[in-house]
């Protein structure tokens, strides 16, 4: 039914070729959206397309270090040359982190993870709204992370990033609810990805995640990406503003 497809939809992805975001574009192309993705790596990009083409997946794809302001102004322009001025779906995926006690963050610690995870994500909703306006409806989806609503041991300027798309995906929600545009967020616990792995290689570590975790496992991608694409569907038309956890139960999980 048309209500579960992305037939004839246009995606971007940021941070595409690994882990949560992958996951997503691939799902997202399942359900018959055209998609662009990026990422910092040209080789590992260039592999991810050949796959994703021999899958017969509209994907296209282009090199970005989000942190870069002007590199993701480039990307958005790249966009709007493939999909013709028109966006619907934004996916704010790409992430970074450094994980270290608060007072011993550097400057550039500071500003590396501030560039990735907040101000790119911003930037990107600013240039993709006029793309989705022209297109008549648009759904944004930031992957932000439970350590956006409790603390955790994930470093606090971390969780400042994630705690602040977790209000920006509420604002927006209701200054471009009159344009069609919805947002919302994912908010995952531990994830099977390259970028926590060598944290779970750690036996210790991945038991007192396990602890803490009612469903007793840690996520797959495709568990969020699930979650990414329905809140992109037709079907889910009238969610807006909220922020949802991907997490095996761990937030509700009070004392036993
Ligand atoms: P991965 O590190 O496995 O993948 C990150 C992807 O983003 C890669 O494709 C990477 O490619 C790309 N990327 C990273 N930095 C940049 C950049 N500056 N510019 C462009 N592309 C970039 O991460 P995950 O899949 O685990 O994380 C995705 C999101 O999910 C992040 O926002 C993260 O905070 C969030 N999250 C993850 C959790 C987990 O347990 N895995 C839990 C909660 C939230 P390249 O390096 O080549 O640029």
């Amino acid at each position: 039914a048309a209500r579960w497809s992305l037939k004839g939809a246009t995606a971007l992805v940021t941070g595409g070729t690994r882990g949560i975001g992958r996951a997503i574009v691939e799902e997202l192309a399942e359900f018959g959206a055209s998609v662009h993705t990026c990422s910092r790596n040209e080789s590992e990009l260039a592999a991810s397309l050949k796959e994703w083409e021999s899958k017969d997946f509209a994907v296209t794809g282009s090199v970005c270090d989000l942190s870069s302001r002007d590199q993701s102004t480039d990307l958005m322009a790249k966009v709007c040359s493939v999909f013709d001025g028109k966006l619907n779906i934004l996916i704010n995926n790409a992430g970074t982190n450094i994980r270290k006690p608060t007072v011993e963050y550097s400057a550039e610690d500071y500003s590396k993870i501030m560039s990735t995870n907040l101000d790119s994500v911003y930037h990107l909703c600013q240039l993709v709204h006029p793309l989705m306006k022209e297109s008549g409806w648009g759904s944004i989806v930031f992957i932000s992370s439970v350590g956006g609503l409790v603390s955790l041991g994930t470093g606090s300027i971390y969780a400042a990033t994630k705690g602040a798309i977790n209000q920006i995906t509420k604002s927006l929600a209701c200054e471009w609810a009159k344009d069609n545009i919805r947002s919302n967020a994912i908010a995952p616990w531990y994830i099977k990805t390259s970028l926590v792995e060598h944290l779970l290689d750690n036996k210790e570590f991945h038991d007192s995640v396990i602890a803490r975790t009612p469903l007793q496992r840690v996520g797959e991608p495709e568990e969020v990406a699930s979650l990414a694409v329905y809140l992109c569907l037709p079907a889910a038309s009238y969610i807006t503003g909220q922020v949802i956890s991907v997490d095996g139960g761990m937030t509700v999980n009070g004392f036993s």
